[in-house]
């Protein structure tokens, strides 16, 4: 499974060092059965899991160029999949979605792993009632889709500060000392494979209080890592903050 730092929408449709990034990563995993994703943008209460023969692409950001609307990702959903997820016991409520479809937190990323559309994909939302310790007890509810050939993907950023954001300097490597501190934290935790200590990184300090303002783009990282086992390999890529606030770093493990 991966975590993705999804960054810029126009990800999608631009040749950067980070589509690079996912680019490579699509041509390095073996071709999954399906795919979920667990993106930042869909926030709900209970987690809806897209159950659509056909997820909608979904434009959720505004202010773009024309060229990005344009885009879209057709690829299949997996009904069959998501009615599984969704009937498998757990401590927490979950619903299928016949509503939403793929958000700029999938697609934009999901596209450049597999162009072709060829991999079925099924989203699933951030339930906003749940602790970040349930959100991880959650992720590990979902162990039996690894050994489906289903690949996990959570996609969001591990700094995220929006408000901190030097948008001049979203196009070139720059992090400001906390977010580099808050990342390389982070990463430390991912390292130890240290799934307490990642769900117990807010108001953990001044670091942190920054790099996570809000939860919505670090919680699918907790998906990513509840599924890890301690004796896989894990992989750092697109490790580079942007914009001052901004962390791209990507892990893929297992
Ligand atoms: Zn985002």
């Amino acid at each position: 499974m991966a975590f993705i730092g999804h960054g810029n929408p126009m990800n999608a449709i631009e040749n950067n060092v980070f589509v690079e990034g996912f680019k490579t990563l699509g041509k390095c995993l073996p071709k999954p059965q399906a795919i979920v994703c667990v993106s930042a943008h869909w926030e709900t209460y209970g987690t809806r899991i897209t159950a659509m023969e056909s997820p909608r692409t979904i434009y959720d950001f505004g202010g773009f160029p024309e060229a990005l609307y344009q885009e879209n990702y057709p690829a299949p959903g997996d009904p069959s999949l998501a009615n599984e997820i969704v009937t498998t016991p757990s401590k927490f409520p979950k619903e299928l979605d016949y509503q939403w479809g793929l958000d700029h937190g999938t697609w934009t990323v999901v596209k450049h792993l597999y162009p072709n559309c060829d991999v079925p994909v099924v989203q699933m939302s951030l339930d906003r009632g749940l602790s970040m310790e349930q959100h991880a007890e959650l992720a590990r509810e979902l162990d039996f889709l690894r050994y489906r050939g289903v690949l996990i993907i959570g996609s969001g950023n591990i700094v995220h500060n929006l408000r901190m954001v030097d948008w001049n300097k979203l196009r070139e490597p720059f992090g400001y000392d906390w977010a580099e501190a808050a990342n390389s934290k982070i990463k430390d935790l991912i390292i130890s494979r240290d799934l307490k200590g990642l769900s117990r990184v807010e108001r953990s300090g001044m670091e942190m209080n920054l790099a996570i303002p809000t939860a919505e783009h670090y919680l699918p990282l907790l998906y990513t890592m509840g599924l890890a086992k301690s004796d896989e390999q894990h992989y750092f890529f697109n490790d580079i903050s942007i914009g001052g606030s901004l962390s791209m770093c990507s892990v893929v493990l297992g």
